[in-house]
């Protein structure tokens, strides 16, 4: 299940795309212009934005455009959805920063293919893959994790944080990337939340002897780490 933001200012196309998302399980949220799109990215990020490029005022390509200069937007997952076939414009919307577009009209199985590609290679929480690292296992179909043979029982809060850091192994997570990617709240929410959730995680994981891999990065955030191979 990912959380889609879908753009788009034509009421048809929008209940179009929103119904089938929600169809396959995504939750969507939908926003008629640039203005209403901004303030939903600055209120939570998204797994992921379904982008008209021609809306009324900014255009969809402004706004793709201003998301990659700022840091806390720049690998937002982004599909482009354009009436023009101009192979032009196409180019100028994949410059822009989309990572995808398709042209009107358009085929919704094939938005929903494109769509689980990009987060295959972008967003890979969203999607109900199991993950492995080291000898956790995490399975989203089942919501089990288990370290070696250890049933390991965490809450949904705890369940979600370890499936996001699982999912980008190695990688140092500030608290508030961690309150936007885990949580979708990056206002309302205190930063000590976090902590107090990884707490509850590294306790939880101590069945496992695996509450080292969740490492503290003094000064910057959070990490999980690859457990060093024994004799390495
Ligand atoms: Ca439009």
């Amino acid at each position: 299940m990912a959380r889609i933001l879908v753009v788009e200012d034509e009421p048809a196309i929008a209940e179009l795309v929103t119904l089938n998302l929600r169809h396959s399980g995504h939750e969507v949220q939908v926003a008629a212009n640039s203005q209403a799109a901004q303030s939903a990215i600055d209120g939570a990020l998204p797994d992921l934005v379904v982008l008209d490029w021609m809306l009324p005022g900014e255009s969809g390509i402004a706004l793709a455009q201003r998301w990659r200069r700022d840091a806390r937007t720049r690998d937002l997952p982004i599909v482009m959805l354009t009436a023009r076939s101009d192979e032009r414009d196409v180019v100028q919307g994949l410059d822009s920063g989309a990572d995808d577009y398709l042209t009107k009209p358009f085929s919704t199985t094939e938005l929903l293919a494109r769509i689980r590609s990009i987060l295959r290679r972008k967003a890979p929480q969203a999607l109900d893959a199991a993950v492995q690292v080291g000898t956790l296992k995490l399975d989203p179909a089942t919501m089990r994790v288990a370290a070696g043979d250890v049933m390991v029982k965490l809450g949904p809060t705890e369940f979600r944080l370890l499936r996001f850091l699982m999912h980008h192994p190695e990688r140092v997570h500030s608290r508030a990337q961690l309150l936007d990617r885990v949580w979708g709240d990056h206002v309302f929410i205190e930063e000590r939340t976090v902590d107090v959730h990884v707490m509850r995680l590294r306790e939880a994981l101590t069945v496992g002897d695996c509450a080292g891999m969740v490492e503290t990065v003094r000064g910057a955030g959070y990490r999980l780490a690859r457990p060093v191979a024994a004799g390495a």
